[in-house]
């Protein structure tokens, strides 16, 4: 089968969280099996060209209609670890992807659907026919649209589209201003609710609506999440545009890709281990403390690594830090904020916290210190107010470090209570689970894993290890969206 995803995100040359990840190791997945796999991507300025081998031009001028006129892109090619990328560059004066960042300026909706666009006008162009497109996020849910509107009479009757939903929050909401700008010209057929019309805000268009609309299969990171955006209030507010569309809505959980994140062949971590040979987990731990600068002492190290936004509950991560140090644990935080007020918060509290030899805050984003930070901790806290699946929970698993996690989307489906969960028998629980979004219930988590570290290290050995061997690849999912990829393909 030939498959091409088209996503803003993939690691590790374009990563800002778990988006990256995926799109990178379904990728190798599928193309492990055989098949033939491409990634379109944005070339933004500051990805991590380090990681991309042999880039140069592949189609050099590239006319893409938009706004009544048409920008003048560039196609380069390049290898990312074995995967072949083509990164999509506009020359026109507002520097799309010349931002220095990935996300967050006003004009985000407009970029990318230029890039959705751009990337059908390369297909097109290029005479490449997939038989499926996979696309990410509400940065491409018009891409589906586009297809099925104006490319099926361009040649692409044929491309199927599979839309995969990271992360409901973040819809692409914007004014109908795009549609003109697209292509997509009979605006009252488009802004309409049955296609991309917000479900509550009347003026506005929502792109994530349109991917769900038009896309042959539409799939979020976790059969929990799943349910949750159904039926709860995770879908914010598609909940009935999914409803409307179930028959093509499922969970699929993410994966991990064993070839980067496996403490065994780990070449970011000092020391390499498995399930056998914990001591040398007990290493990385040493170089963690001297990397970080905390002292050597008798004690766990409590960790966490995310984004910090309202999303990862950045109340409890808080309380979380505090609470480790007075029950005699160390603490370690890799995060970068995601707004002012948040960074504030923590540069504050680092700033408190400076001369605490038992806490170190690495306010950055740094994908070589995380590889370290989950070989040399003993515990990760992971209390999402809501997780559509998490990749930070799988990862620590694989690492031995036990997850202490929020029940809420994936972590409900990966992770799996010690003391409590009936659902598995004892030998098959993997770390400790809260359900209320409060201090309380952070606290009758965590403290149970610190408790055991103390007491019963060969019981806390047992748990590390009884999760490390659970397998969260990307076997199971590969197999599941190769399913779904043949169901709707062309006939
Ligand atoms: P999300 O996609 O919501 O950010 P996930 O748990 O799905 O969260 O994926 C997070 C990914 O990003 C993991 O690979 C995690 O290790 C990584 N990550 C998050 N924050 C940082 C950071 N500050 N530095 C390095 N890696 C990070």
């Amino acid at each position: 089968m030939y498959i091409v995803q088209v996503a803003s995100e993939c690691a590790p040359v374009i990563k800002a969280g778990g988006l990256g990840d995926v799109v990178y190791g379904l990728s190798r997945e599928l193309e492990v099996r055989g098949h033939t796999v491409e990634l379109i991507l944005p070339k933004y300025d500051c990805m991590r060209y380090d990681h991309i081998w042999g880039l140069h031009d592949a189609y050099k001028d590239l006319y893409v209609p938009w706004d009544g006129a048409s920008v003048h892109c560039s196609v380069y090619c390049g290898w990312v670890h074995g995967r072949l990328c083509f990164f999509i560059e506009p020359h026109n004066t507002s520097g799309w992807f010349h931002r220095g960042k990935y996300y967050g300026d006003d004009d985000d909706p407009v970029r990318f659907a230029f890039f959705s666009k751009a990337a059908l006008e390369f297909l097109q162009q290029s005479n490449k026919r997939p038989d499926v497109i996979h696309c990410h996020d509400w940065q491409t849910g018009l891409l589906p649209v586009m297809l099925y509107e104006i490319y099926k009479f361009h040649g692409m009757e044929n491309q199927r589209v599979c839309y995969t939903i990271h992360n409901f929050k973040h819809q692409g909401i914007t004014g109908t201003d795009i549609l003109h700008a697209t292509g997509l010209n009979r605006e009252p057929y488009y802004f309409d609710y049955e296609r991309l019309r917000d479900n509550f805000n009347p003026f506005a268009l929502n792109y994530m609506k349109g991917g769900i609309v038009y896309s042959n299969a539409v799939t979020t990171v976790s059969p929990h999440h799943a349910w949750e955006a159904h039926h709860g209030a995770f879908g914010y507010g598609l909940g009935h545009t999914l409803h409307m569309h179930q028959s093509k809505f499922r969970g699929i959980l993410n994966g991990i890709d064993y070839t980067i994140w496996n403490p065994s062949i780990d070449a970011y971590i000092p020391n390499q281990y498995d399930s056998e040979g914990l001591d040398s987990k007990e290493l990385n731990k040493k170089a963690l403390r001297e990397r970080l600068l905390l002292r050597h002492t008798e004690a766990p190290i409590v960790a966490f690594i995310g984004r910090l936004d309202d999303q990862k509950g950045v109340h409890l991560v808080h309380h979380a830090m505090y609470r480790a140090l007075a029950q005699g644990a160390q603490f370690v935080l890799l995060g970068s904020a995601t707004s002012a007020v948040i960074n504030n918060q923590f540069q504050h509290e680092k700033a408190h916290l400076n001369d605490n030899p038992d806490c170190h805050l690495e306010l950055s984003f740094n994908e070589e210190l995380s590889h370290l930070i989950y070989a040399g901790a003993d515990i990760m806290v992971v209390p999402s107010n809501f997780e559509p699946c998490g990749l930070t929970q799988l990862i620590s698993l694989k690492y031995g470090t036990v997850p202490v996690v929020r029940g809420v989307g994936g972590l409900v489906d990966t992770v799996f209570d010690r003391d409590y969960d009936e659902s598995k028998p004892p030998e098959k629980r993997n770390g400790y689970v809260f359900y209320q979004a409060d201090n309380y219930a952070l606290e009758s988590a965590l403290d149970r894993p610190i408790g055991l570290w103390k007491g019963d290290r060969s019981g806390f050995t047992q748990l590390r290890q009884q999760g490390m061997a659970y397998d969260y690849s990307w076997h199971r999912p590969g197999d599941q969206y190769l399913k779904l990829y043949n169901h709707i393909q062309a006939k």
